[in-house]
């Protein structure tokens, strides 16, 4: 499969004192979204229902986490009238506080997820200073109380000859629409993981336009045991649910999780070599950077030192941040590092973390040569120029390439000549 292009780093040709000094910003895969999250109007409903109504607005569809899309190199989007059999004629048409109020936990409410507007497009939806063609998400994964209404439409649209693209690795898209995409499996993903609340483990209800989980006070599930299933019919309040801590204090609401994870090109104390390592599930030949979570009170440099330490034996001086990626699958940052042995620390001793099949140190000429001939993504094919028998590395659309192509590319030279990369 081809690799797409990459995001382009924003305002990449603006000269300022930090790309002189630092270099030119690189912008991974699944970042650059075209999106404007506007994230402060995920509370204001008439913004909300006016975006969800408009013309111009799209719906990105997931089953089980699978996006729907033409095929795996584009997303395809439905409009509000294919969607509404599920989610209703306006799910923001009460206010949130209103929702919170008239909870009820036997009613499964589809998952919706704002995920901005495109303002590179002019379609006419206007909002203040605001405008563009406005994006939502939707989980459509049967389940609950809208099961049957959830397959109906499942049916409807594949019947359209759509598909909803299985697969962990979504790396076949144009880059934009993997970063829409990349935003809205992270946030469908953590809803779908977070029912109940951590709190006290009553069910928790969406709210800020899928950005927010919070712990209702209430639950009308009370008054519908008595045979009433639209509890505004009748009238009663509802039942108070037993105290809940996260209900106390300034906050009563629980965030979407991000989690960092270091991912480092390592070289040599002479920069003559590159650190590579390789997992027992990779095919043979396969190698690529070492990465691991970074822990609670730890410094992304001291999480590169200790992790390349912990999997290869190899010691490490100086660590700088080169990028970030963003890696939906479920919630990380990836934060790409470029990490430097301390003079003698170059020994490999894979006991004390027995993670890596192997590791080795690798000449820089043998990295460049596999980063133009060997590189895909695990398992496919490398390019026509590949040599059986030949180092494989991961497509550029991974970070750990991005990686590679700097240190071997000239990032360690004087920035005063940075290259473009
Ligand atoms: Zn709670």
């Amino acid at each position: 499969m081809p690799q797409p292009e990459l995001p382009e780093p924003a305002h990449a040709e603006v000269d300022s004192m930090l790309s002189r000094k630092f270099g030119r910003e690189v912008a991974n895969y699944f970042a650059g979204s075209p999106l404007n999250r506007l994230s402060f109007l995920r509370t204001d409903h008439p913004f909300l229902s006016a975006a969800l109504k408009h013309p111009s607005t799209s719906f990105l569809l997931f089953n089980n986490m699978s996006p729907l899309a033409k095929d795996p190199t584009q997303l395809e989007y439905v409009k509000l009238e294919d969607v509404k059999p599920l989610i209703g004629e306006d799910p923001y048409s009460k206010s949130e506080k209103q929702i919170i109020e008239e909870y009820n936990s036997t009613i499964t409410i589809p998952q919706l997820l704002f995920l901005g507007l495109d303002e590179s497009k002019i379609s006419g939806f206007e909002h203040d200073i605001y405008h563009g063609a406005p994006y939502f998400a939707i989980d459509v994964t049967p389940k609950g109380t809208i099961k049957l209404k959830a397959e109906k439409l499942i049916e409807i649209i594949k019947s359209r000859g759509l598909q909803f693209v299985e697969g962990r690795m979504h790396m076949s898209l144009p880059a934009p629409q993997a970063a829409i995409y990349a935003q809205a499996r992270a946030l469908l993903d953590w809803n779908a993981r977070n029912p109940f609340c951590a709190g006290c483990g009553q069910p928790t209800l969406s709210i800020n336009a899928g950005t927010k989980r919070t712990c209702p006070p209430t639950d009308m599930a009370s008054i519908t045991e008595k045979g009433a299933i639209d509890s505004t019919i009748v009238g009663e309040p509802a039942k108070d649910r037993p105290d809940c801590v996260t209900r106390k204090g300034i906050s009563n609401l629980s965030f979407p999780r991000t989690d960092p994870t270091v991912i480092m090109a390592v070289l040599s104390a002479d920069s003559e070599r590159v650190l590579l390592g390789r997992q027992k599930r990779w095919p043979p030949l396969w190698y690529s950077t070492l990465a691991g979570f970074v822990e609670p009170a730890e410094s992304v440099e001291e999480a590169v030192r200790r992790e390349v330490w912990e999997e290869s034996g190899v010691k490490l001086g100086r660590v700088v941040i080169h990028s970030t990626q963003p890696w939906p699958y479920p919630a990380n940052l990836m934060i790409g590092a470029i990490g430097q042995c301390i003079p003698g620390g170059e020994e490999i001793h894979l006991k004390h973390d027995p993670e890596l099949d192997d590791a080795k140190w690798v000449s820089m000429a043998e990295v460049k040569e596999a980063l133009e001939v060997g590189t895909s993504g695990l398992g496919e094919d490398a390019g026509p120029d590949y040599k059986e028998g030949g180092l494989r590395l991961p497509p550029r659309t991974a970070i750990a390439n991005r990686l590679l192509t700097a240190v071997t590319g000239g990032f360690l030279e004087e920035h005063s000549h940075a290259p473009k990369m």
